[in-house]
């Protein structure tokens, strides 16, 4: 096995249960930046002291993920086969609860190996690939999910690193097709779910909390629902007896996503009752504002980054400005609930900018509750791995 050297600050990282690797934490990066994808490595530190053993997969930020902290270990079927045993161990509530059929079943790191994730679609799979050095490994986890004691009907898969001609990004793996849209349930709430078919699968089961949430809350409210994709905050506020939700999103397919979501869980789908816009969030605001229109309830859960034709959106940047509004067209004695999923926008930033975003909006705003992954996202210790907060203001007038 080949030794590798890495840094000292990077060795307590990785000491203090951080799993991901930059090439700038090696002693010798030009020695390792060649290294195969999927080479596994074992790292020291300068005195030559074993630290861990990790597998090289260049994505996003990262080049290789600690898998193991002791020698015995190896990289195997086997070793798969033990931590996806403990995974599904992790969330047998939600395997035993009959009113959720989607949810996480692997979180990457988090779970013990980085570089992929799997979701649970009512026996059927979508796994994510981060990294070509993660994805070497795939006929591993293919044998182990289709052995496992969960009864698997069908695997798909994404592949979120550079392609070549030949490889499809999203496609069907292997068992039986599912039926498109198949039905997830989510409590009472029932989510429509087309696998194979986009990077999205309609719906982010990190929300599921912040969805109940809404539900509980939502009794007469007017509620809106910004950056709505298929309307998943509209049908919980529906379901919990909002006496109006307004869906916007600028991308033409959450139309008919969202009004499938609102039949199948016999909501009204008129404008009454239920109304979609299909129109720049932004665009939304000015109309409301120029027009005096609030809310019981806004719900903000935008992208990180977002370009469309007019503007462009950078939660860390922009999300304060966002807020100042939504506080304004939020009612007296209702809720702002925002949320972001930008890994480097820390928990205390984001708390930060609110409260600041309050003061300048000249409202008296309070935050009352705050959200973050569910169980079934565990994360590492790296920073940005709990990306998800989410937070809930009161405004008192
Ligand atoms: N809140 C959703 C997930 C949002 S995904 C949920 O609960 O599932 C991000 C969405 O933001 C996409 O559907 C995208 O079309 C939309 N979007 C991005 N920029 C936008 C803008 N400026 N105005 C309206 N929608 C926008």
């Amino acid at each position: 096995m080949k030794y590798f050297y890495i840094k000292a600050f990077a060795s307590r990282r990785i000491q203090a249960g951080e799993k991901l690797l930059l090439l700038e934490d090696f002693e010798d990066s030009y020695d390792i930046e060649d290294a195969p994808e999927g080479m596994i490595i074992f790292i020291a530190d300068r005195e030559h002291h074993f630290k861990g053993q990790a597998v090289i997969g260049r994505q996003n930020k990262g080049f290789a993920w600690v898998f193991s902290l002791n020698h015995e270990d190896l990289w195997s079927k086997e070793l798969f086969r033990l931590y996806l045993e403990e995974a599904i161990e992790h969330r047998q509530l939600l395997f035993n609860d009959p009113t959720t059929t989607g949810f996480r079943l692997f979180n990457g790191e988090g779970d013990g190996i980085g570089g992929l994730s799997i979701d649970w679609y009512d026996h059927f799979i979508q796994i994510n690939w981060y990294s070509r050095g993660a994805y070497k490994y795939k006929d591993w986890w293919i044998e182990n999910l289709l052995e496992s004691t969960i009864n698997v009907e069908g695997i798909y898969e994404t592949k979120r690193f550079d392609l070549d001609s030949t490889e499809e990004a999203i496609c069907h793996v292997t068992g039986k097709k599912a039926s498109q849209p198949i039905i997830i349930k989510e409590r009472e709430r029932n989510y429509a779910v087309y696998l194979g078919e986009d990077w999205m699968t309609g719906i982010f089961f990190d929300q599921r909390e912040v969805r109940q949430f809404v539900q509980e809350q939502a009794q007469g409210m007017s509620v809106l629902n910004l950056f709505s994709y298929t309307g998943a905050f509209s049908i919980a506020a529906g379901l919990g007896g909002a006496s109006k939700t307004t869906s916007v999103d600028v991308a033409n397919r959450s139309f008919d996503l969202t009004k499938e979501n609102l039949s199948i869980n016999d909501l009204k789908t008129n404008n009454d009752w239920n109304e979609i816009r299909i129109m720049d969030v932004f665009d939304y605001i000015d109309y409301a504002k120029r027009t005096s229109k609030d809310f019981d309830m806004v719900i903000c859960d935008p992208p990180s980054f977002a370009r469309t034709k007019k503007y462009v959106f950078s939660a860390i940047t922009d999300y304060l400005n966002l807020a100042i509004d939504l506080f304004r067209i939020t009612k007296p004695g209702g809720l702002c609930i925002l949320s972001t999923n930008h890994s480097n926008y820390t928990k205390e930033k984001f708390i930060e900018d609110m409260n600041e975003a309050g003061r300048l909006s000249g409202k008296k705003v309070q935050l009352i509750q705050s959200f973050g992954l569910p169980d079934d996202y565990p994360t590492s210790e790296d920073p940005s791995s709990a990306y998800l907060k989410v937070l809930v203001y009161y405004c008192a007038e």
